[in-house]
Formats: structure tokens, C-alpha cells, sequence
């Protein structure tokens, strides 16, 4: 077995590994068939010649040929993997996101193709978790949120005006679950009422988990299953263990993301944004689990094998534009 290459554990470092093909080639061809067995993405045929000259298979199944980027997220792309390689760094390692605008400057793209790429690696963090939360003596919080809504900050009588079960007018309503010490579930919810909270609720965490959450009457009748304790936040934020501050800590990392770095979200591409911070907050440092940057792109790197998103499925509209776009970035 060949010696594995020392993977990059700083952004320096993956600059300079990601800038030699042949060192990015059998890190990617190793994230795709992990088992080392290389097969058609398109018929799974393991019969094939492989061309090195130009890093592609020719597939004696279906007789086409086929590289590394078929049915990953970077199919159909002409950019560079140096390039896709460092955009999939900074978007899982930085903390409060980073927008189009700074990695089209950061690789000499335009923003629209960064735009494009960002979205892709959006998909690939957005893993599908069927690990339930909590358990028997594990306490996990629910709560929910708006969406560029300013409820926290509002007077309760306000609070009460403005906020109905059909949630603030305009906004979108996220709901959270988190175990103490454990990982996050987040979605995009389409009310506050009983039906969706507690469908969230009992798909994402273990029956006799401890579930702490406020005192919105969608949550009444968790007791049947949960060791289920409210807090009324009108009175105050804190009652001993009974507290949603772990969520409230994550809803203003999202928040400050939103704001700050992504200043238009259409409602639409919500929902990845989301899964963009779950994922960097799934995968971070825990008191006794060192997490580095480097392991981050590592986990991120491989969800990618097998999703595939498309200019269309994103926008509706054509790829002829983008296509145009990466093509006159694509290194000479
Ligand atoms: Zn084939």
C-alpha cells in the first residue's frame, strides 16, 4: 500500500497541496471509492482502462468515459479542483460563514460562480442524520426561531401581537433540537403549531430523553413520552437546568451568519444556509474531541461523493450563463 499523503491541517498547507493535480487526484479518487475498487458511476462496471495522461476512465460497460467529478458535486463543473478544494475549506471552517463576494476574490472567480459552487458544497454538508438525539438521562432543548424577525428584543405585550402560530408575518420559522454536550438538529418549519413542533420532536429524539423547552402550548403533551419541563421566558431565561440557552447561542451564530456575511438570503435557500451551520456545529471542537479545520474539510470532503446539484435545480434557470462563467476561470 502507498504511504498516505500527510493531509492539510491549515488553510496554507491546503493551498499548496490542492496546487499539485496529481496529490488532489488520488486524494479525491480516494474519497470516491474509499474501498479502493474504482467503478462506473453510471453502470457500476468495474471494467475499465483508465487514461493517466488525462485522469479519466474509459468504461468498457457502457463505453464512455468517466473522471473522478461524475455524480459528484463538482460535475458539469469546468473549475478547477484547486480551486473547489479551497472553497469547501473556507466554507466549512469559517465560523460566521463567508459570503460569495470574498470567495470569488479569494480564487479570482466571479461571484456568481462562487455563488454557484457554495451552494453545491451547501448540499454535500447537508447529511442526513438518522441518529436519534438524547436517550435516558440525556437532556436535549427544543426551541424555535425567526428569521430576521426581532422577537427576542420585542416587549412581551408586543411579542404577543406580532407572533401567532402561523409564526411573524414574512418570516420563516427554524426549530432546533439539541442534546446537551451532543449534536444539533435544525429545519425549516412551515408553523409553530402542535403538529409540526412535536413531528420534529419525535422523529430527532429518543423517547425518555429529559426535554427542556419554553412554554409555547404546541410543546403540551410531550410528558406522555419525555420528562418534558418548561420555562416561561417572560419571566426569565434561566431556571436552574431548565434553560434553551444552548439553542439561543446557536440561533445568534445563524443569526450573525445571516446577517452579516449573507446579506440577501431569499427564503428559498434557506434551508442550506442552515444546514451550513449545523454542519460546522456538528463538527466542532468538544471538550474532549479536538476537531481541526483540516478534519472539518476531511468530513465535508466525504459527504460529497454521490450528491449532485444542478444550476437549474437551484435557480430554474438554464446553466448556459454559469457555464460561460467558469469557463473563462478554468486554469489554462
Ligand atoms: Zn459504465
Amino acid at each position: 500500500m502507498a504511504n498516505k499523503p500527510q493531509l492539510p491541517k491549515t488553510l496554507q498547507e491546503a493551498v499548496s497541496f490542492f496546487s499539485d493535480p496529481q496529490k488532489t487526484f488520488d486524494y479525491a479518487v480516494s474519497l470516491r471509492w474509499p474501498t479502493g475498487k474504482v467503478t462506473c458511476p453510471r453502470c457500476e462496471s468495474t471494467e475499465h482502462s483508465f487514461i493517466s495522461t488525462r485522469r479519466l476512465w474509459f468504461c468498457k460497460g457502457c463505453k464512455k468515459q468517466f473522471t473522478v467529478k461524475v455524480g459528484t458535486i463538482f460535475e458539469d463543473s469546468a473549475l478547477g479542483m484547486d480551486k473547489w478544494m479551497i472553497a469547501v475549506w473556507l466554507i466549512v471552517n469559517c465560523k460566521n460563514g463567508i459570503s460569495s463576494y470574498e470567495v470569488g476574490r479569494a480564487l479570482g472567480i466571479t461571484q456568481k460562480s462562487a455563488w454557484f459552487m457554495m451552494h453545491r458544497v451547501r448540499l454535500a454538508m447537508h447529511s442526513k442524520e438518522f441518529v436519534q438525539l438524547g436517550g435516558c438521562g440525556k437532556e436535549v432543548e427544543v426551541d424555535e426561531t425567526f428569521i430576521g424577525g426581532a422577537a427576542r428584543f420585542m416587549h412581551a405585550d408586543k411579542r404577543k401581537l406580532k407572533i401567532t402560530d402561523r409564526g411573524v408575518k414574512g418570516k420563516a420559522a427554524i426549530m432546533g433540537i439539541l442534546e446537551r454536550g451532543g449534536e444539533i438538529r435544525a429545519a425549516v418549519v412551515p408553523t409553530r403549531r402542535k403538529h409540526d413542533l412535536q413531528a420534529q420532536i419525535r422523529a430527532h429524539v429518543k423517547a425518555q430523553s429529559a426535554i427542556y423547552s419554553d412554554a409555547l402550548l404546541s410543546y403540551h403533551g410531550l410528558n406522555r413520552d419525555f420528562a418534558h419541563k418548561t420555562i416561561d421566558h417572560a419571566e426569565s431565561y434561566v431556571d436552574g437546568q431548565v434553560h434553551t440557552n444552548g439553542l439561543e447561542n446557536f440561533w445568534s451564530l445563524l443569526k450573525r451568519g445571516l446577517k452579516g456575511t449573507y446579506v440577501n438570503v431569499e427564503p428559498f435557500h434557506l434551508f442550506r444556509y442552515l444546514d451550513e451551520q449545523v454542519f460546522r456545529y456538528n463538527n466542532r471542537a468538544k471538550k474532549d474531541h479536538f476537531v481541526g479545520d483540516g478534519d472539518r474539510f476531511h468530513k465535508a470532503m466525504s459527504l460529497i461523493a454521490g450528491k449532485r446539484l444542478t444550476y437549474e435545480q437551484l435557480t430554474g434557470k438554464g446553466t448556459d450563463s454559469i457555464h460561460h462563467e467558469e469557463a473563462g476561470t478554468r486554469p489554462a
